[in-house]
């Protein structure tokens, strides 16, 4: 299950008239908020999430062949309605954090059965990019500078692809965590990193942020996380649409309700031509649990009961309608059709 090597990937640009903007990431590090970090050029920003995991740690978790490096886009269509599957980097997570209440030998004997190292693989960031009608939209923009040295990278791969950031409509999101939203900002001046792009948003998960006593509530892992995250919901507050499950988000996207990973997280079906493609955001987040063993409890989901109801619910649902799926966090590009294997499911990338 390991993702390919870059060189395999065909590169395709696939659609022409777009210029790379003269505007970079910074890639400075500097912050405009000690929510995110404290970090500088020369010491890059601490991960802030995820435990706390520490950059030191985070460094020495990352294998030389699986640190971030450019990853050429890749395409596929959904009837007339073009796709693009655009890397943000890497995630490093702690199988500890991930699974807080499996015995990590089971989930070691798991990944092995799939062919994968015992302690798991770095977390893929796979954000979806769509021509549509008049419209470019990101579903999702990653997480910016500030999260993990190894994300980020969305708006460098989006240039390397010829997607200059002005051209990008409309930003859908799935939801509000960080490795999801805060690309959003610029990290050198709070800037709107998509400055032509109105946002969607679905209402629960607005609501669920955007109010103060979130951050008194959620978990000590999550509490920097939600600042962070209300703090940027407010910027762009006058340029949010928030919308609820069926709701058409852009021409041929639709609105899923999918909740349990956060309150009001959404998938996004695509539709057009008598073909589908469902955006899934973090539902379904790694090649092997997420499809072997659908009930395990993940420690990254808000309510870890109705999240797995939900899995089970879509994995039955793409696998009874063919449906593909791209995951955002599944082994690079994440993008798969869903069978059933015994009692359970599994994913057989496309
Ligand atoms: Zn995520």
């Amino acid at each position: 299950m390991s993702p390919p090597p870059c060189a395999s990937r065909r590169r395709k640009k696939i659609w022409a008239g777009t210029k790379a903007s003269a505007r970079t990431s910074s890639g400075n590090g500097r912050t405009t908020s000690s929510v995110f970090s404290t970090g500088d050029a020369a010491h890059p920003a601490s991960p802030c999430c995820f435990g706390g995991l520490a950059a030191a740690a985070v460094a020495r978790m990352i294998r030389p062949d699986r640190a971030w490096a450019a990853i050429a886009p890749v395409a596929h269509k959904v009837g007339n309605i073009e796709v693009m599957i655009v890397s943000d980097g890497v995630l490093n997570v702690p199988l500890s954090f991930s699974l807080p209440e499996t015995p990590l030998s089971e989930a070691a004997a798991l990944f092995k059965a799939h062919g994968m190292p015992e302690g798991g693989e770095p977390v893929q960031t796979n954000v979806v990019l769509v021509k549509t009608g008049n419209d470019t939209v990101l579903i999702d923009v990653g997480s910016g500078a500030n999260f993990q040295p190894t994300a980020g990278k969305l708006q460098e791969n989006l240039e390397a692809a010829g997607i200059a950031p002005d051209t990008i409509t409309k930003v859908v999101f799935t939801h509000a965590h960080a490795d999801h939203l805060w690309g959003v900002l610029d990290d050198f001046d709070d800037a709107e990193r998509f400055p032509n792009a109105s946002y969607v948003i679905s209402a629960p998960e607005w609501d669920f942020w955007s109010n103060p006593a979130t951050v008194e509530t959620v978990p000590d892992w999550l509490k920097g996380m939600a600042l962070g995250t209300a703090r940027i919901l407010k910027k762009i507050e006058d340029k949010v649409e928030r919308r609820k499950a069926g709701d058409t988000v852009a021409p041929g996207l639709t609105y899923a309700a999918t909740p349990g990973h956060t309150p009001g997280h959404m998938s996004v079906m695509i539709e057009n031509g008598g073909q589908r493609l469902m955006i899934g955001g973090d539902v379904l987040a790694n090649n092997a649990i997420s499809f072997a063993r659908p009930d395990w409890r993940i420690g990254s989901d808000f309510d870890r009961d109705r999240a797995a109801a939900t899995r089970k619910s879509l994995l039955d649902q793409l696998a009874a309608g063919k449906i593909p799926l791209v995951g955002f966090h599944l082994a690079w590009p994440g993008l798969g059709m869903v069978e059933r294997a015994g009692n359970a499911y599994r994913l057989v990338p496309l």
